[in-house]
């Protein structure tokens, strides 16, 4: 068991810096798939792309709102630019099959009862809850389950709010995707900051906590407060880390800088570390374009300024990300920033996987190249990672062993958590894009872990 000293360094309250002055106040504004055709930026595209966006948009969810738009997208290399494929679908998300049925559909304006059935099939073809996240990791008090907790690693809850089920834009790559087209069946949440308190009080094996979802900074400071505030009592001492997942730096940065409960947030943030806990914010980040505005550098500087930690992970991304040097300006962007780079990941096999996937060897040279670019200081992602069934699998590389060409594979956290940091090998495959298209090396008959 950790200790549990309190350390109080970082309590006081700062004033609030000059330099907020240069932020006006800047309402949300934000676009569905109903409103693609308000947003000003694609009246200048051809009717044809704009129709297949409407169609994707019927299957994958869809939302963006005016900072990313004006701010993020380079509006003269669309459709090509990396933020504007992180944020609008494309034809190739959907099979030709699929993106056929619903084109028609749409075209023929078929009844909206039988467009909903297409898009529903459609979508349960497209593996909504990868790696049993349904099923598998779902925790139970006094038999019942709880819905919006995910237990899968011996140290670590993952908590999803009712309320922060949603993000201030999607991404189209998104492995929640499922839980944003509205399938209420699918959603994972929880009302009840209750259950995760009942859960962790008979848990004392559990030292960290994520808050998820979506995104979790969607919600109003006071509602994140009445959540995360009675976990800093002396019962919840064997809570040692919060974690707080969120794309907000990029996608919303004034909620740090200029939204009106902006101060009373840095002031939770240092509530948490007053108490003794360590503080991560787990910052989504895929390409360093999302690192330049002012208004981004801003509320990381906010943050930190708090004493927490920002810690960065991603996916790897075919038509985003797939190329070296924009991992590396990342990392190096980052930890100028002072963001720690944490997790580089595998897309994961769900939604529109096949546009967004790169072959594990590939990714594998993509993170070696871009580690080879670096200095050991922004060495600190792991990866590739996949987040598979039995636990995270990274890729270690292609070697040869008594000339047997392999892949070099480790299990950097697993559901038994002795299989954690066990390296083992897989036949080398340069088509697979996932865990379940690898075959153990030296002929043998199953992994470790099976
Ligand atoms: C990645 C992950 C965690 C956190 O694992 P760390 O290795 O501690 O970062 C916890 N739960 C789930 C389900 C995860 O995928």
């Amino acid at each position: 068991m950790p200790t549990t000293q309190r350390i109080v360094s970082i309590a006081q309250e700062q004033p609030l810096p000059e330099e907020t002055a240069q932020f006006p106040p800047q309402r949300f504004k934000v676009y569905t798939a109903r409103q693609m055709d308000r947003i000003p930026q694609l009246a200048g595209l051809p009717e044809a792309l704009r129709f297949e966006m409407q169609v994707v948009a019927s299957v994958l969810p869809f939302r963006v709102n005016d900072y990313v738009i004006n701010e993020l997208i380079d509006w003269d290399r669309v459709p090509e630019d990396p933020i504007f494929q992180l944020l609008f679908p494309q034809r190739e998300m959907l099979e030709p099959e699929a993106f056929a049925r619903v084109a028609h559909a749409l075209r023929e304006n078929l009844p909206r009862a039988e467009l909903d059935a297409i898009i529903a099939d459609i979508r349960a073809s497209l593996n909504p809850h990868p790696a049993g996240q349904l099923e598998d990791n779902i925790p139970t008090v006094n038999g019942e389950r709880i819905n919006g907790l995910q237990h899968k690693y011996r140290e670590t809850v993952l908590f999803f709010p009712s309320s922060g089920q949603v993000c201030h834009s999607y991404c189209t790559f998104c492995f929640r995707w499922a839980q944003f087209v509205g399938d209420k069946d699918l959603q994972i949440a929880t009302k009840e900051s209750g259950e995760l308190q009942a859960y962790l009080r008979e848990h004392r094996e559990v030292t960290d906590v994520l808050v998820t979802g979506g995104d979790p900074m969607v919600m109003k400071t006071r509602n994140l407060r009445a959540l995360i505030e009675p976990l800093l009592g002396e019962e919840f001492a064997h809570i040692r880390t919060l974690r707080i997942g969120t794309k907000s730096l990029t996608f919303w940065p004034q909620r740090f800088v200029t939204d009106e409960d902006a101060d009373d947030l840095l002031s939770l943030l240092r509530e948490i570390q007053a108490a003794g806990k360590h503080l991560a914010l787990m910052a989504h980040y895929n390409h360093w374009r999302e690192l330049e505005p002012a208004i981004a550098r801003e509320a990381i500087r906010r943050v930190r300024e708090t004493g927490a930690q920002i810690r960065a992970q991603g996916p790897l991304l075919a038509n985003i990300n797939d190329d070296a040097n924009v991992w590396a300006r990342l990392w190096q962007t980052q930890v100028e920033l002072g963001i720690i780079p944490y997790y580089m990941f595998v897309e994961r096999d769900t939604g529109a996987r096949r546009y967004f996937e790169v072959p594990l060897v590939k990714a594998w040279e993509i993170y070696r190249d871009a580690m080879q670019r670096v200095s050991g200081i922004a060495r600190t992602a792991r990866g590739p990672s996949m987040s598979a069934h039995p636990g995270k699998v990274e890729i270690q590389g292609v070697t040869e062993v008594h000339g047997e060409k392999v892949l070099a594979l480790r299990m950097i956290q697993g559901r038994d958590p002795d299989w954690v940091q066990r390296p083992f090998f897989a036949r080398y495959n340069p088509e697979a894009t996932w865990l379940n298209h690898l075959e153990p090396a030296f002929g043998e008959q199953a992994f470790f872990f099976e």
